[in-house]
C-alpha cells in the first residue's frame, strides 16, 4: 500500500472542496491502480469536519495538522486536542511537523501528542527531519534516531503510525535527496523502527519535502518508500493528480 497524504498547511476556505472533489473523482476513476494507494489530505481545522462529512465513505481521508498536548478538555484558549479532532471525523493527525517544532514543540509535547492521538483512534503521522547543518555534519542519523527514540516507545501500536521522513532542507524548496541517499535514510529509519517495536507491524515510512509531479518518478524505484507527503503540491488538484499518475505510469 502507498500513501500520499496532502498537508495543506495555512490554506483552504470551505469553497476549496471542489480542489478535493476533482482528487476524489479521479482517484475513484483510476481502477487499475487505486486499489494500492490511500489518499489522505489534511486541511486547517477550520476545515476538517465539513470535508470530513462530505468525503464520508468516499475515496479521499481526512486528517488534521498537529494539536494541542494535553487530553481531552481544559483551560487553554485556542488548543485543540485530540479527542477534540477525532469528534469532527478526521482519521489521520501530522504531529511533529518541522513547521510545529520551530515553533516550539518539544520532544515530551510531541511525546503527549502522539500517545493522546492514538488514545483518541486517530492514525498518526510522525514528522521527523534534519536540518541543513545536521546533513552538513554527518549527523543526519543520529538526529533522526533521537528524534524518534524521544517520542515513540515499544508500548504504542505501530499499526496506527507512519512515520514521514522530510529533510527540513527540503520541505518547500525544490531541493530533493539524491535517490541513494534517500534509500539509506529509509532503511535506517526502518530499521530503527523495528528495534522499538520488534515484531509488530511492518513499520510504513513516508517521504516528504517538495515532491511534485515532475520529479515523482524518480521515487519510483525506491521501494522501500511507502508513500509520500506532500505540501505545496496539494494545493492544485492537477499537480496532486498527476503524482499518483505519473507515479504510476
Ligand atoms: C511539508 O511541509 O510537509 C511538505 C512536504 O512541503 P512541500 O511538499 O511543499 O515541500
Amino acid at each position: 500500500m502507498r500513501y500520499f497524504i496532502g498537508n495543506w498547511k495555512m490554506f483552504g476556505v470551505p469553497k476549496s472542496i471542489s480542489i478535493l472533489d476533482k482528487i476524489n473523482k479521479f482517484v475513484k476513476s483510476d481502477k487499475k491502480f487505486n486499489k494500492k494507494y490511500k489518499v489522505v489530505i489534511t486541511p486547517p481545522h477550520t476545515l476538517v469536519q465539513s470535508y470530513a462529512k462530505f468525503f464520508l465513505n468516499k475515496k479521499i481521508l481526512i486528517g488534521a495538522q498537529n494539536c494541542f498536548y494535553k487530553d481531552n478538555f481544559g483551560a487553554n484558549t485556542g488548543a485543540i486536542s485530540p479527542l477534540m479532532i477525532k469528534s469532527i471525523g478526521a482519521q489521520y493527525i501530522i504531529v511533529g511537523h518541522s513547521d510545529n517544532r520551530s515553533e516550539g514543540d518539544t520532544d515530551v509535547m510531541l511525546k503527549a501528542k502522539v500517545e493522546s492521538s492514538l488514545n483518541n483512534k486517530l492514525k498518526v503521522v510522525f514528522c521527523i527531519g534534519e536540518n541543513k547543518e545536521h546533513k552538513i555534519k554527518n549527523k543526519t542519523f543520529e538526529v533522526l534516531e533521537n528524534q524518534i527514540q524521544s517520542t515513540l516507545n515499544e508500548k504504542l501500536n505501530l499499526k496506527n503510525i507512519i512515520v514521514a521522513y522530510e529533510p527540513i532542507w527540503s520541505i518547500g524548496t525544490g531541493q530533493i535527496p539524491e535517490p541513494d541517499d534517500l534509500l539509506k535514510t529509509t532503511i535506517f529509519i526502518k530499521k530503527v523502527l523495528k528495534k522499538i517495536f520488534k515484531k509488530q507491524k511492518s513499520p510504513i515510512v513516508l517521504y516528504g519535502g517538495s515532491v511534485d509531479s515532475k520529479n515523482i518518478s524518480q521515487f519510483k524505484k525506491l521501494n522501500e518508500i511507502d508513500g509520500f507527503l506532500i505540501g505545496g503540491a496539494s494545493k492544485s488538484d492537477q499537480n496532486f493528480i498527476d503524482i499518483i499518475k505519473n507515479y504510476y505510469r
